[in-house]
């Protein structure tokens, strides 16, 4: 029987605004290879494609492929989603579109003008999708069977360094600017032996694996002794080396935590710092983040030989910049802690508390589009007068006024954590220097390359959402039906001043 042909597309519109393929771009999303596991392989063609890794698709014979076309992504990939359905129905009038995610869940209503499936569950609900356009045949029978997706590691091409599993969904606390928060999820750990499962079907070919877990700790420390146990039992058969997870501040409260952590071969831990300033994390309602002082959390973490990782976020419309930059004076001038390895503005993402509160604030700028929304790119009223925001923005995407003082606290940080630190450690800490110095050149090896070719042009941006011109990828790469064009127009999230777009009403409006 002729074999359903499917393509699954990671959606990605690159905040740096040129179609670029960022290849060394950590961590990877693995949502659709979990997704790719839940059709049966004996009865589906499969192929994926991830936009993050190789770019924007616009492989005609790619996009010629598939009967069902599945997309995934971020709240700013809406408008990529709508790119590749124009493209593939131009090439096949008869393509089922389904799509899915968070940004699907909260524009539900928008949605169903231009995809076939408009997924609002998880995506065990794929299963469902499947069954009403074809039958449950083409579901895989693990999944019929166990109720749970082994991903299809094979598929994954973009997986070339480290590996990747999940042992839990979502997360049990609600930060205001948290896409799980607006969603109103539940924390969920998944049955143990699925979570073996994955390694099993990873093989032992990637020694370093990454938790896909929003909150690896959780809330259970039952939970959390199982899996340091079969961690260090996979470990002794050689089915990782390393591991490393997401976790919030709670896991640090615990000190037996780090070093069962670190015996079953952990050796980096993700946190979300956020801000050290106490303020700034009370009005993001990350209050687990004040219950101890972060250096301390910081320090016990490198301390116990486990490196640590973090992220900033600055809301410019409810900080002044000074402030902003004694923090970052604070962090350049501490060796006990580490760079951090982003630093990102304030992503009112669509549906949370905190876009609702800046929606009502009238906070939002006019003419805002929803790929605005990607941390490069100033969508709210700034406190500062605009010109010194916008300088202060530039100056923060490669941090070019901090670069001597980020060399010696390089220095100073690797004296102070060599003895603690084993190499592998090490050398991720140290490479938060080049991610915030030069993340383009560091994430994207192809813009390495170019960057020392002759005639590489540096790319001008205004960094306001209202003004930023559209990205290449909003020009379709070859004819689509005219039925289509209109979804190469960017979905607009605010209108001329600055209030929700009268098409995202029915999603988003709130008494
Ligand atoms: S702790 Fe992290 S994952 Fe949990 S709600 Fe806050 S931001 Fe989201």
């Amino acid at each position: 029987m002729k074999k359903k042909k499917i393509l699954i597309v990671n959606c990605y519109i690159d905040e740096f605004r040129i179609p670029v393929q960022r290849k060394t771009k950590f961590p990877q999303s693995m949502t659709s290879a979990f997704l790719a596991g839940i059709f049966s392989p004996d009865r589906c063609d499969i192929r994926l494609y991830d936009e993050v890794f190789s770019g924007p698709l616009e492989d005609e014979q790619l996009l010629s492929f598939p009967d069902m076309l599945v997309l995934t992504g971020l709240n700013s990939a809406f408008d990529r989603m709508l790119h590749i359905t124009a493209y593939a129905r131009t090439k096949n009038k008869d393509v089922i579109v389904v799509a899915g995610g968070p940004i699907i869940r909260v524009l539900h209503h928008y949605s169903t003008h231009f995809f076939d499936y408009c997924c609002t569950g998880d995506i065990e609900q794929m299963a469902e999708v499947i069954e009403d356009a074809f039958d449950n045949t083409y579901v895989s029978e693990n999944f019929l069977e166990k109720g749970w997706t082994i991903p299809r590691y094979d598929l994954a091409y973009w997986m070339t360094t480290v590996g990747y599993v999940e042992s839990s969904r979502n997360c049990c606390y609600s930060c205001d600017f948290c896409s799980l928060t607006g969603e109103k999820t539940k924390y969920e750990e998944y049955p143990i032996e699925y979570l073996k499962e994955q390694f099993i079907a990873l093989g032992k070919r990637k020694k370093d694996i990454i938790f896909l877990d929003n909150n690896f700790g959780g809330t259970n420390r039952q939970f959390l002794l199982d899996r340091f146990e079969l961690l260090g039992e996979l470990k002794e058969r050689g089915y990782l080396k390393r591991w490393c997870a997401i976790t919030t501040n709670d896991f640090f409260l615990e000190d037996e935590n780090l070093e069962l952590a670190r015996q079953s071969g952990c050796a980096n831990l993700f946190s979300g710092v956020e801000s050290f300033d106490k303020t700034a994390l009370i009005n993001f309602k990350k209050y687990h983040n004040v219950r101890i002082p972060q250096v301390e959390v910081i320090q016990k973490c490198l301390d116990a030989g486990i490196s640590f990782y973090y992220g900033l976020i600055f809301d410019a419309s409810t900080r002044p910049i000074a402030e902003f930059k004694e923090e970052l004076d604070f962090i350049v001038n501490n060796p006990e802690i580490p760079l951090p390895c982003f630093l990102t503005l304030a992503i009112p993402l669509l549906g949370t508390p905190s876009f609702y509160q800046c929606l009502n604030e009238n906070r939002f700028l006019p003419h805002i589009k929803l790929r605005d929304l990607d941390g490069t790119t100033l969508a709210l009223k700034p406190l500062d007068p605009m010109n010194e925001t916008i300088r202060f923005i530039k100056e923060i995407q490669n941090l070019s006024g901090y670069r001597r003082k980020i060399f010696h606290h390089s220095l100073k940080f690797f004296n102070r954590y060599k003895n603690r630190l084993s190499w592998y450690p090490m050398a991720v800490a140290m490479l938060n220097a080049p991610l915030i110095c030069a993340p383009k050149l560091t994430t994207a090896r192809s813009e390495f390359v170019r960057y020392f070719q002759k005639g590489y042009k540096k790319h001008t941006r205004s960094f306001v959402g209202s003004t930023e011109p559209l990205d290449a990828v909003y020009s379709p790469a070859f004819r689509v039906d005219s039925r289509y064009e209109h979804y190469f127009n960017p979905t607009m999230l605010t209108d001329a001043h600055g209030n929700l777009s009268e098409k995202l009403y029915m999603d988003l409006y709130q008494n």
